[in-house]
Order: structure tokens, then C-alpha cells, then sequence
């Protein structure tokens, strides 16, 4: 990706960085690179649960299958067309991300960056996303810019931009969906299945009948072991104990120190924008 400088960008970054880059140098690093905007897809992720929550307690004549993993995505379309009704119709929170973003900063390309290849078979076609670059191929364009690995300039010294949540800062862990999802009025435990890896999955939808799964009301399963932050677009550096540990760190470290910036992302900041998406 080369970057014009006649225009704006926009960095939508998925919140399993954390398992690989230290926080904040790597928002400086990005602002170094020529991001003049900053957003943590965080936010999307919080309007995902929210429009997820709403499906789940209104219609119960199925077993859902979360859609946020484009790769168990086309795996449904291709080898189990007749589930493509269980995928929960609603953006992942990078398309989530991607139409807030296109309201509060119109002019800017909105660029995600993340964990995962697939990603950008969704962005093809969503839309609402310009660009997609993995965590390896940022690397590849630090390197070739000569973005150093600490940034001590602090002309760069701005953290993300507003349109941010904590909680959903897990979202990248398996399990991490329902963890977020605040479903205990309309879910009981026992109605969700958490698991990930692709034999795992297969399992599972080969044993659905009738459009159900066992019991299961939901389920919140992801095609890489672990979740997001063993994808396959990070170099990794850190053993996956180690990445869990981080992830969960950075969400504590969030949830005490930067609400009192102001950083909380609030419902009104995506009042009227349809996230339901068609598969
Ligand atoms: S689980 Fe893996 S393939 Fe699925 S969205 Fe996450 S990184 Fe991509």
C-alpha cells in the first residue's frame, strides 16, 4: 500500500494487536506511517453484540452461528449452503467499524488492519472497507518506510482516536463474542457452544438437523485455534498463553486508565446506521 499524500487515512485496527505490538508505540508507528486517523474496531464490535443480542432473543427458531470469521463464513456458503440461514445476518465489527467510520470521517480510506487473510474477501464484499493489510504486511510497509520500532518523536504521541470501547477488547480470544455479548437475561450458559479450530467446526456443522445444533441456541466458534490472535496474518513473536495474557492485560489496563479520557465509545455515535448485512 502507498500512501497519497493528497489524501486522508483512516487505520481501523482490530484489537488482537495487542498480542503482537506494544500499546500505544504502535498507534505512534501508524501515525508515523501517514495514518492521520487512528479508530479501534472495539467500537464496532459493541454495536455487533448489540444488534447480535437483539436477533437472539427474538428469534429462537434456530440454532445461530456467529459471523464475524470470513473464513467460517465461506466455508458455510460453499460446503453447507443450507446453514447460510443460521449465520447471524449482521455485520462482523470490522464492517460495523466501517460504516460508523464512513459517518464520522467521511473523506478518510478506511483501511483495516488485522489478524486475518479472509478479511479481505469480506471487505470485497461489504463495501465499506478500502483496504485490508495483514499484521505481516504492515511489517513489510514499516519496514520499507523506515518507521522505526519505538517512536520517540511526539509528534505521534496520540493514542486512538475517539469511537472506542474496552470491554469488547477480548473479542479477538475464542469465546470472546459471547463473553461480550451481557446475554444473561435472554441466554442461559448451556445454550452456547465456544470452540474454534477447523476440525472442530466441521464437527459441528456436520451435526446440525433441522436447522438446529444439540440444544445449542448460539454458537460462537472460530475457524484459528484460540481464536483471532493465532490468525494467520501475524508474525508471531509471543507462544499463545502468552498472547491470551496480553490481550487480557491491555483490556484491564483500558477499562482503568483510558475511560478517564473520554475514550468510551457511546451508543449515540452510531444511532441510525443498519448493521445487518445479508450472506
Ligand atoms: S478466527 Fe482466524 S480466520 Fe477467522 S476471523 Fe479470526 S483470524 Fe480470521
Amino acid at each position: 500500500m502507498v500512501f497519497d499524500n493528497k489524501k486522508k487515512y483512516l487505520c481501523m485496527l482490530a484489537p488482537s494487536f495487542v498480542s503482537v505490538y506494544d500499546y500505544p508505540n504502535l498507534i505512534y508507528r501508524l501515525r508515523a506511517l501517514g495514518f492521520d486517523k487512528v479508530v479501534e474496531v472495539t467500537f464496532g464490535a459493541k454495536m455487533t453484540n448489540i444488534n447480535y443480542y437483539e436477533i437472539l432473543k427474538n428469534q429462537t427458531d434456530r440454532t445461530w452461528i456467529a459471523s464475524p470469521c470470513p473464513t467460517l463464513v465461506n466455508i458455510v456458503k460453499v460446503k453447507y449452503p443450507h446453514l447460510i440461514p443460521n449465520l447471524v445476518p449482521v455485520h462482523s465489527p470490522m464492517g460495523s467499524m466501517a460504516l460508523i467510520a464512513k459517518v464520522h470521517f467521511p473523506e478518510h480510506i478506511r483501511v483495516f488492519v488485522g489478524p486475518c487473510f479472509t478479511k479481505k474477501l469480506e471487505a470485497e464484499e461489504i463495501k465499506s472497507v478500502d483496504e485490508v493489510l495483514t499484521f505481516k504486511e504492515l511489517d513489510t510497509i514499516f519496514k520499507e518506510n523506515n518507521i522505526p520500532e519505538q517512536i520517540t518523536d511526539s509528534r505521534y504521541h496520540l493514542t486512538f482516536d475517539k469511537l472506542y470501547n474496552d470491554y469488547t477488547k477480548v473479542y479477538p480470544l475464542s469465546g470472546g463474542l459471547s463473553s461480550t455479548l451481557q446475554y444473561n437475561k435472554i441466554l442461559n450458559k448451556k445454550d452456547i457452544l465456544v470452540t474454534d479450530g477447523m476440525q472442530n467446526i466441521l464437527k459441528v456443522l456436520d451435526g446440525f438437523k433441522d436447522g438446529f445444533y444439540k440444544n445449542y441456541k448460539f454458537l460462537d466458534i472460530l475457524s484459528c485455534e484460540g481464536g483471532c490472535i493465532n490468525g494467520p496474518g501475524i508474525e508471531y513473536i509471543y507462544p499463545i498463553k502468552e498472547r491470551i495474557k496480553r490481550v487480557k492485560k491491555y483490556r484491564n489496563f483500558a477499562s482503568r486508565y483510558e475511560k478517564d479520557l473520554g475514550k468510551s465509545g457511546k451508543k449515540i455515535d452510531a444511532q441510525g446506521i443498519d448493521f445487518s448485512r445479508k450472506f
